[in-house]
């Protein structure tokens, strides 16, 4: 293993677990970086178990429109200093999705707001392709699962946001 000269400083002052920062690959790693503005996933896991919310997030598999589909993640029940990660890292505010031919439009129903982010491709991709996009979305929740208040067991694949 390499050593790692430079980790992520959080505003909180806490330093990024080398360990994990070796595990991580490369898209994971710039995801740390971008959110070094906020308190670190540890900070940001206990303010939201403080605040008794219970952000999970949804991975899910939609046609966006004829010939293209995209993998899309959706994370509900989120407060700040996690609002701030997503939207640093590329995730937007929309209403939650419905279904596979349902995503969720704008946000102007609040109480259904989700933070939302797409990884788009075309139909006629070729499956390996299609595979290491997955293989990327997996690594990404690797990370965002260690801002969850339940970890790993508040990611879900195939599965939409609760109605409420
Ligand atoms: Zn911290």
């Amino acid at each position: 293993m390499t050593m790692v000269r430079n980790l992520p400083r959080y505003a909180c002052g806490h330093v990024h677990s080398a360990d994990a920062y070796a595990r991580a690959d490369d898209h994971s790693q710039t995801l740390s970086w971008a959110a070094t503005d906020l308190p670190c996933s540890n900070c940001c896991r206990h303010l939201l178990a403080t605040l008794d919310l219970n952000p999970e997030v949804y991975v899910n598999l939609q046609q966006l429109s004829p010939g293209m589909a995209a993998f899309v993640i959706e994370v509900n029940e989120v407060a700040q200093p996690l609002d701030g990660v997503l939207k640093l890292t590329g995730y937007v505010h929309r209403a939650a999705s419905t279904d596979e031919l349902h995503p969720g439009g704008d946000a102007f129903d609040l109480p259904n707001a989700v933070w939302r982010k797409e990884y788009w491709f075309a139909d006629e991709t070729e499956p390996m392709h299609v595979v290491a996009l997955l293989r990327h979305l997996k690594q990404e929740m690797r990370w965002l699962e260690t801002y969850l208040p339940k970890g790993e067991r508040g990611i879900h694949f195939a599965d939409f946001v609760p109605p409420h």
